[in-house]
């Protein structure tokens, strides 16, 4: 076995040693570290795209044919806060392995890889250039404590990085979260939504500012249900009222 885990520890960037696909170990050109970092050209194919199957208000994956978006069991009876939701890939097989590895492990250079894949965002049509503010969904400070990097603010800074330059993003880490919660994750549906009241607030220091003529992007790494999402929208409008709130999330679960 590669004794991986202590070469990421000496070196979590990879910079001295060739980089190696995360899943089959063998290494990367520069190549294909640039199309996809930690992936090799055979183990791309292995990521499940979300495609069109989903509904084009809450990005809620269909499993069976595509329905219309008034029939989406997810968002029908909600009044979500954002205006809409798009997610690149699937929380499913090597995604989610991956993204476990990225936040409970703290493999923090996978950043790289889902931050370039969130750039796929772009290919929605609904997404056009202009300003906009990318505010990463927050961590409590004891969880940050427990993980030591929040995961949704890295992916965000890479993010920014590789978008194409007509969109012209400002990295505004606007929220914190003021209630501890339980991890959605362990919550069904209903509980996910009442578990968030009242857990995000904007600082006092960042509300003064303005962001005129700014479209928002709320980013996290999963999107379920979309309710952590909605509700960072909602507080996000109750100080800034901008013109649009789109949640955008690595995987879709
Ligand atoms: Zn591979
Ligand atoms: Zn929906």
């Amino acid at each position: 076995m590669m004794p991986r885990a202590w070469l990421r520890e000496l070196n979590p960037g990879r910079l001295v040693f060739p980089p190696v696909c995360e899943i089959c170990d063998s290494p990367l050109s520069t190549g294909e570290q640039a199309e996809m970092p930690f992936l090799c050209g055979s183990c791309v194919p292995l990521m499940t795209p979300v495609s069109d199957r989903c509904c084009h208000l809450c990005g809620q994956v269909f499993e069976g044919p595509a329905l219309s978006t008034l029939q989406c069991s997810n968002c029908r009876d909600r009044e979500l806060g954002f205006d809409f939701a798009v997610s690149p890939y699937r929380s499913k097989g090597v995604m989610r392995d991956l993204m476990h590895e990225y936040k409970y492990s703290r493999q923090i250079h996978l950043a790289r890889l889902f931050g370039k894949c969130l750039t796929e965002v772009w290919q929605d049509s609904r997404l056009t250039a202009g300003k906009w503010v990318v505010v990463p969904v927050p961590l409590h400070r004891k969880r940050y404590r427990e993980r030591h990097f929040n995961q949704a603010r890295e992916i965000s800074s890479i993010f920014v990085k590789l978008s194409p330059p007509e969109m012209d993003l400002k990295l505004r880490p606007l929220l914190k979260r003021v209630r501890y919660t339980v991890r959605q994750a362990q919550l069904d549906r209903d509980l996910r939504l009442k578990n968030l009241q009242s857990a995000f607030d904007v600082p006092v220091f960042q509300r003064k500012e303005r962001y005129q003529g700014c479209r928002f992007l709320i980013v996290d790494d999963v999107l379920t249900t979309g309710s952590t999402a909605s509700e960072c929208a909602s507080v996000l409008r109750r100080y800034f009222d901008p013109e649009e709130i789109v949640a955008i999330s690595v995987l879709r679960g």
